[in-house]
């Protein structure tokens, strides 16, 4: 059994219970927990009143960077069962020479680059979370599939808190992120299918194998990780949130964590009821979530043969569908999908002409963004935050053909 009270140096937390996302059924605060018994993914419920009072920005302020500097919206109890590796708060930087090509005249396109993150990606901010509290619940085995990022988050933060972790990865995963994951601790197996396949194998060997099952929403902490995304933004923006958010989607946590991140901070008065428009974008070759947004649909439908470069959001099917679908429309945004041509094209005019490296998921943001920009859905000044989610360098890029042979004489003149 967990310990239920703060040791003398915790400082005070405020979860109250768990809630079922479709059903509102409650559920105990401080006990293992997957999916409701509706199935439906489980969200965290705080008392934000004395969390208003306990908490203000000003304090917030005086803080060192990274996520767990919003410990009092975050669940974990004991300080023992915090695990890090030097977080720090994600830049938002602006792309003043695309803003001009574009006419966005404000030049308020910004980019929220999380691939500064330990591990390359906003991966850590919810796996840290979801450790931290199988840590704190007692778990000592974790179980994922990944299409790279997640699991070497989970790796690298379990390998930290001294759990053991098995990881299962598309078959056509690179290289570089299944070494990632096993040189940080993890025992990872290539699958001949897609996330969705890797997730049944996790499932299907819960009970011979004892492992806890960690997939996107199939448990409830690592969205409350994600959370923090826009609690770090709308700090980061003197909390005045941006007119519209462009988040790249897969499983959906992020897009769907923040937005519960600006309802808890409307709730104890530090925003507006002013919200971004968000924006989920998809690859053409795996769009379940746009689909569904344009048949006017509560649910999407599995993706068949699901395609694309950005890796990070080819997710055939999304068990929080319904969750994000209600917060792009709450929210008047809308779903998008861009194809791979434009994705590539998009991550070399951002690098070309910016000097910042995108992953290709976050490539996707721009070019869904000038797309907006294009059939008038997003106004020029508008202020936009598009997000990156991972670093570049941790994907393959296209080969370099220019060489020089140092044993013979340059013509230095020409290069
Ligand atoms: C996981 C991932 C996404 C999708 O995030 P969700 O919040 O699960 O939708 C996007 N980009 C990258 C690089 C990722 O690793």
């Amino acid at each position: 059994m967990p310990e239920h009270s703060n040791g003398p140096v915790d400082p005070p937390t405020f979860v109250t219970h768990l809630e079922c996302s479709a059903t509102g059924e409650r559920y105990e605060a401080d006990r293992v927990h997957g999916l409701s018994a509706a199935g439906k993914p489980l969200l965290v419920r705080y008392d934000l009143e004395a969390l208003g009072a306990r908490v203000s920005k000003e304090t917030l302020a005086a803080r060192r960077g990274g996520f767990w500097r919003y410990r009092e919206f975050l669940p974990v109890r004991h300080d023992r069962n915090v695990v890090s590796l030097g977080e720090v708060m994600t830049p938002l930087m602006p792309l003043p020479r695309l803003a001009r090509k574009l006419g966005a005249f404000r030049g308020d396109v910004l980019v929220k680059d999380e691939g500064r993150l330990p591990t390359g990606s906003f991966k850590a901010r919810g796996l840290a979370l979801a450790v931290a509290m199988a840590k704190e619940l007692g778990l000592e085995h974790l179980a994922m599939p990944t299409n790279g990022n997640a699991g070497a988050a989970m790796a690298a933060y379990a390998t930290q808190a001294g759990l053991r972790t098995t990881v299962f990865c598309p078959d056509d995963t690179p290289e570089i992120n299944i070494s990632e994951i096993e040189m940080q601790g993890a025992a990872v197996y290539r699958v001949n299918g897609l996330i969705n396949d890797c997730g049944r194998l996790v499932g299907e060997g819960k009970e011979t194998a004892g492992w806890f099952d960690c997939s996107t929403l199939k448990e409830p902490y690592r969205i409350e990780g994600k959370k923090t995304m826009g609690l770090e933004l709308a700090e980061q923006m003197d909390w005045e949130l941006p007119d519209v958010i462009f988040y790249p989607t897969g499983g959906g946590t992020g897009l769907i964590g923040m937005w519960k991140a600006f309802a808890e901070l409307e709730a104890i008065g530090w925003i507006g009821e002013k919200r971004p428009r968000m924006v989920a974008v998809q690859a053409s070759g795996c769009a379940p979530i746009v689909k569904a947004y344009e048949d006017g649909a509560e649910h999407a439908e599995l993706w068949p043969d699901a395609h694309t470069v950005a890796a990070g959001i080819r997710v055939p099917a999304a068990i929080g569908d319904f969750l994000i679908l209600q917060a792009v429309r709450d929210s008047y945004g809308f779903a998008i999908a861009v194809p791979d041509a434009e994705i590539l094209s998009a991550r070399d005019e951002v690098a070309r002409e910016e000097g910042v490296l995108l992953c290709p998921e976050g490539a996707a943001t721009y070019a869904a963004y000038k797309a907006a920009l294009a059939d008038g859905r997003v106004k020029p000044e508008e202020r936009v935050v598009l997000f990156n989610c991972a670093t570049g360098l941790k994907y393959p890029m296209p080969p370099v053909s220019r060489r020089l042979d140092h044993t013979n004489p340059i013509d230095y003149a020409r290069l």
